[in-house]
Order: C-alpha cells, then structure tokens, then sequence
C-alpha cells in the first residue's frame, strides 16, 4: 500500500513513513493511491466480533509490511485497554430509527482517542525498533491536545508539545493539558485563535530546517494513521444495526472533516452508508461551500462547541482532492487560493462532492435548545459538539434509513453549555474525579513562529 499526495509533488510513501511523517513534504496530505475494499461476507463477518476484531479486519489492508498481524493485533488491544467501556464504541437509540454512537469512553471523553492511542501505540512499537525519536507538535482546539498527551504521556521516543488557543479552550480540556507530570509533555498556551495554531503549525512543518533538527512529527487530524482509525466505528456501528443487509446514514459534528473523511472511507471500502451528513456549528464555512457558495474565509466565533470552531478545515483537502478527480495540480493552486482568503469549488467537483456529503448546520440557540429537548425525551445528556449532530441529523434523516450520530464528546468536558440548557452539571467519570485537584503546568508562548522554535529546542534540552 502506497500514500501519496493531495499536492501531486512529493514522493510516495509506505504506511510506516506516512504516519511518521504527518504532513507532506509538498504541504500536501497523504491519501492511498488505491482504496481497498471489503467483500460483502467479509463485512457481514463482523457481526457480533468485539470492537477490537473488527478494527484489525478494517486497518489490515492499509498498512502493509509496517506491522506483523500479530504485531498490529497487540498495538490494537493495547490501545483500546484503557477504554471505560467494554464495547469500545457503544450504540444508545435516541428516537425511531435515530442513533447516538457513544465516542466518549476513552481516557479524555472525545472520540479524538480511537485515533490518538492506537497512534500512541503504533509509533512507540516503529521508532522503538529504530532506536528513533521524534517531537510531536500538535495544534488544538480542545480535544486532540488532550487526546495526543494520553497517548505519548511517559512514552521514551517521543516529546510532545500541544499548541492550544489561549483562554478558548473548555477548564477541563485545559486541565487535561496542563496537569499531566510527564517532562516530555509541554503544554503551549498561544496568543491567538485556533487558526493560527493551526498556522503556526503548519509553517513548522514548512520550515525544513527546524523540522529535520528536532524531526518533527504531527499527530494531528491530518495524520493519515489518525484518519483510518476512525474508520472501524463505521463499520462496527453500521454492522450492528445490520449492515451489509442495510444501508444506514451517518450525521457527523465536523470541524476539520477527519472524522467524516473516515465515514466516506468507510463507503469506499463497501459500507453500505446511504448519506454522510456534515454537521457545523456556527462556523459554518463547510455548510456553505457544500450547498456551493464557495470556501471563503472569515473571523472564527468562539461557540459552545470550541472543537468545530474553525474556518480552516484541512482534512477537507482530502475531499476536494478527489472531487477534482486526483488532480494534485488543481488541490494546489486551491491552496494557493485559500490562503489569500478562499476558492470557488468547479461545477464537477461540486457535484462530485454533494454525490457524498450531506451538510447542515446549528446555531447557538438551536444547540442548548437540542441538548434541552434530548433530556426532555430521552434521559440522555448530550454535548454540544454532539447536539449539532442530533439537531441536523433530525432534520435531514430518512425515516426508512437509521440515523448514527457521532457522540464526539463526554457532556462533562463542557459543563457549563450542558447546565446552561438543563440545569444538570454533568460529573466527570470516576475515574479522574480529582482533576479539577491537581497541579497545572504551561507556557504562554506569542503567536510567532521564531519565538516558539526557541520555546520547542529550550523544551527539548530541559
Ligand atoms: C475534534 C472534534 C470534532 C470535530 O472533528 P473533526 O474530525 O475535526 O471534524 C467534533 N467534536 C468534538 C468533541 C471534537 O473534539
């Protein structure tokens, strides 16, 4: 299995260089060159397999020689272990035919762990056998910060800084960030929005230099390995409700499109998925550009649901990429585009993309009003980021078709929006309690590239 660019230009890579590696070289994000598919016997054989068989039959066909089947089963076992729940991803109905799958039993309550401690996982078992480390840098609103500590804390290859928008993230996903006691975990409290996060990221990476002396590796949503973990809870949520026998939808709360570019995978690979629904807060750029208004950047409005605050979605690259028929050329001069301030999508790829991406959106009001009326009617406590999703998947499901909507988030990460709705504040699981008890530990860093370099090499000498 080969990956290759969404920019055309840099060399192809094996699964075990692409997941190191996190962005391209070109600026471009790694795609297979071919998208392997499962039969109809093969996927009807999940039924009734733990989460963790499922997830080796899903990820199997994409990662080639890096890992031995029996090496690739114990990475998968050991990364689901510290789950608190034994189905891993668990299904709750919520009305006729409507679907919640609870993505929120791992260690930091946001789906970002499947992803993260199988990651975590698998590049401790790559860079151990090389004698090799890395540094992690990360760009977060919220929840991949946390996600990305869990997976690394401790871990002898790997540093890892996490770049997080100063003030804008939720007490308990700064929390998770800033108390873990591991010296090769570096919190970064940035002056700036989740976008220039993102920003100051990505020109780490475009800064060959710095990038090959402290051999900088991502994590982020754009990180291949991250993306196909994703794709087993299609599966084993769409199996359990009787798929391949039947077609199901899924409503997905999206800010940078990774957790749906996992979904359309999922149906490339043979899922039987009828629509794949994008839902977005009031930052709704993909909403927009999907009903083909052009993907135009504008200022971020802080919402409830800091996790979909974006106006830069990179994972959507992957998506257009495809839609314009594999066109490196094309993706980059899009590129070009968005970063002067936006593109127009062709009439071609317009039409390709809305052949499988459904979208919606929910406003302020509209997500406290969905969280109220999900108590009301069915005891459930739902987050925001996860409210987005009932509120869009109610209005556009099908009543012959179920409804999955991702339940991206713990309610008890954002307390304050779920007591706001219901006048319940939801506990934080036992099992970390005492977080609001321990010690933090940050840096406040400028929104300047030179600056967080010396931060990073000073981090990395301490
Ligand atoms: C990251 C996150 C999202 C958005 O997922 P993407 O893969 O970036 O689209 C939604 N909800 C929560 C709680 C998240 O942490």
């Amino acid at each position: 299995m080969r990956y290759i660019s969404t920019r055309g230009t840099a060399p192809a890579l094996n699964f075990e260089e692409t997941m190191l590696a996190g962005l391209a070289r070109d600026g471009g994000l790694y795609v297979p060159e071919e998208i392997p598919t499962l039969s109809h016997d093969q996927i009807a054989a999940m039924a009734g397999q733990p989460y963790e068989e499922v997830a080796f039959t899903v990820m199997r066909p994409f990662i080639g020689d890096t890992f031995t089947d029996a090496e690739f089963r114990e990475l998968i076992a050991a990364a689901y272990d510290s789950f608190g729940h034994d189905a891993r991803a668990p299904l709750v109905q919520l009305g006729p035919n409507h679907f919640l799958l609870e993505l929120f039993h791992g260690p930091t309550l946001a789906f970002k762990d499947f992803a993260k401690q199988l990651i975590g996982q698998m590049f401790q078992k790559a860079l151990g056998r090389k004698g090799d480390r890395v540094t992690i840098v990360g760009a977060t609103s919220g929840d991949t910060g946390s996600a990305a500590i869990e997976a690394f804390r401790g871990l002898d290859n790997v540093d890892v800084f996490i770049l997080y928008p100063h003030g804008r993230v939720s007490e308990v996903q700064r929390r998770q960030m800033t108390t873990p006691i591991e010296s090769n975990i570096h919190a970064l409290a940035l002056d700036g929005d989740f976008d220039d996060c993102q920003a100051r990221l990505k020109d780490m990476f475009n800064d060959f230099e710095f990038r090959d002396r402290v051999k900088l590796a991502g994590v982020n949503s754009i990180n291949w390995g991250r993306v196909l973990a994703q794709v087993v809870y299609y599966f084993s949520s769409a199996v359990s409700l009787g798929s391949p026998a039947r077609e199901v939808s899924f409503t997905v709360p999206t800010g940078n499109f990774g957790d749906i570019f996992a979904g359309y995978i999922a149906k490339r690979m043979g899922l039987p998925i009828r629509d794949l629904v994008v839902a977005t807060n009031q930052n709704d750029i993909l909403d927009r550009c999907l009903r083909g208004q052009g993907y135009h950047k504008g200022r971020v409005h802080p919402s409830i649901s800091p996790s979909m605050d974006i106006q830069v979605s990179s994972n959507f690259e992957r998506a257009l990429f495809d839609a314009y028929g594999r066109d490196g050329k094309a993706v980059a001069q899009l590129m070009g585009e968005l970063a002067k301030g936006g593109f127009e999508v062709s009439q071609g790829a317009m039409q390709a993309l809305q052949e499988h991406y459904k979208s919606g959106r929910a406003s302020e009001a509209e997500t406290s009003a969905t969280i109220t009326r999900a108590l009301k009617h069915t005891g459930e406590l739902l987050c925001p980021h996860s409210a987005i999703g009932v509120k869009v998947a109610d209005e556009q499901r099908e009543e012959a078709i179920p409804m999955i909507t991702l339940a991206t988030a713990h309610p008890a990460k954002f307390p304050d929006a779920v007591e706001a709705a219901t006048g319940i504040r939801p506990d934080l699981p036992p099992r970390m309690a005492d977080l609001f008890d321990r010690d933090e530990r940050l840096t406040r860093v400028p929104n300047d590239l030179e600056a967080l370099k010396v931060h990073i090499l000073e981090g990395l000498s301490a």
